[in-house]
């Protein structure tokens, strides 16, 4: 058997079942394991702790698949695993009853599943095995998949910075089944989008947001609303449909605004009531405000500032501008919608930095609402790391 054997007191967080054993709590290897294969995990005086994947890369040198030492990790195991992560999302497709539903089935480490996403988009899967483990096993929870949910095709889009650490390349393509068109339809509480399943961002589309979508139409009516970071439209969408008299939308990627203009037009909205405009958020908010230009709403979901520390300070400075220039262009009693996706900023940071931005900019500000991530990306309480999504509704007296 391949075993790892950790340094005296570095056991703790495996018995709090945090999954990942990073390099300096090792002692000892033995049995000489490759890469993504399973090994057993003993404290210092043997005592058995975990089952895991073998990463020589990384430094996240072994993340957990059982604490269990009877669980053999097997298909049979990634079947389990995958049905019960499955299960946990399928009371919302009953209540979409829609074969367009898309929603989040795999969120990797909180459903037990390290490195593994996986994403449905309608009939479609997409798949990210973003870990040695988790790509040591792919044929077999590829199989898996197949078997459960007979989809019309599986493709995997293994991409992103740190698959090198794992020692992993970039994967793409077709697994099973048919390839995705270049557009597939979803349908979401009335809007309707089309997702670039091979190109888009993440899987496509941010399926992390569905709730907070949903809550947009509640403070559009009759208001003017600003979509900074709008990627292709989801926040758009709902606003107009819940009565927005004009949104615009703001993004660096004329091609994400391209698509928001389709999904604009696909769910039946005049185009007087919309305008793109393709620039940097922080330079166009900054024209606004020389302009004297006003808005009833702002959404503001910047894509993640910060993904290491030593990035945080640039990283608040950037949410502090950011915010401070939305509050000025709202008018009274007007709303912010506003987010952060990184996960190093935590709630409490992040509330600090809003607050900071209402400080300078002389106006008061309540939060009237917060919000999370789908709950189809769950978090694991054994894995904080998991949350990184969150949102502050405020309303700018
Ligand atoms: N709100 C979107 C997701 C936003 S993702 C949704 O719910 O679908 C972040 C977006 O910000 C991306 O589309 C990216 O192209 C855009 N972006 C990144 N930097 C930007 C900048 N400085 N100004 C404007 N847009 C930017």
């Amino acid at each position: 058997m391949k075993s790892i054997f950790l340094k005296a007191g570095r056991e703790k967080s495996l018995l709090r079942k945090h999954p990942w054993i990073f390099s300096g709590a090792i002692d000892r290897v033995e049995g000489n394991p490759s890469s993504g294969e399973t090994v057993a995990v003993f404290s210092h005086r043997k005592e058995f702790l975990a089952r895991g994947a073998w990463s020589p890369l990384s430094q996240i040198r072994v993340r957990a698949w059982s604490f269990q030492e009877e669980q053999k990790i097997d298909s049979a195991f990634f079947r389990s695993r995958l049905q019960s992560a499955i299960h946990c999302r399928q009371n919302k497709w009953d209540s979409a009853s829609d074969s367009n539903y898309a929603c989040r089935l795999v969120y990797a480490e909180n459903d037990g599943l390290p490195g593994l996403i996986v994403d449905k988009y309608g009939n479609f899967i997409i798949c990210q095995f973003l870990t040695s483990g988790s790509n040591y096993w792919k044929d077999t929870i590829i199989n898996e998949l197949q078997a459960l949910l007979y989809p019309q095709g599986i493709y995997e889009r293994s991409e992103g910075e740190h698959l090198s650490q794992e020692g992993l390349a970039v994967q793409k393509g077709r697994l099973m089944g048919e390839e995705p068109p270049d557009l597939v339809e979803i349908k979401e509480q009335g809007c309707r989008f089309l997702v670039d399943l091979k190109n888009g961002h993440k899987t496509g589309f941010y399926l992390d947001q569905r709730e907070n979508r949903q809550l947009i139409g509640r403070y559009s009516q009759e208001a003017e609303v600003l979509n900074c970071f709008a990627y292709t439209g989801g926040f758009s969408v709902p606003a107009l449909l819940g009565g927005a008299k004009k949104v615009i939308n703001i993004d660096t990627s004329a091609p994400s605004l391209e698509l928001a203009a389709r999904n604009l037009q696909l769910n039946g909205i005049n185009s007087r009531r919309w305008d793109n405009i393709s620039g940097d958020a922080f330079a166009v908010l900054r024209q606004f405000r020389a302009d004297k230009r006003k808005f009833d709403l702002i959404i503001l979901d910047p894509p993640k500032f910060a993904d290491s520390r030593q990035h945080l300070d640039r990283a608040a400075r950037g949410y502090k501008d950011i915010n401070l220039l939305a509050m000025q262009l709202l008018n009274s009693n007007g709303i912010l919608f506003t987010f952060s996706c990184s996960g190093l900023v935590t709630r409490d940071l992040f509330q600090k930095i809003v607050a900071g931005a209402a400080l300078d900019s002389g106006r008061e500000v309540q939060i009237i609402g917060e919000m999370n991530q789908a709950p189809d990306h769950p978090i694991a309480l054994n894995f904080p790391e998991g949350l990184y999504l969150k949102g502050l509704i405020c309303r700018v007296c």
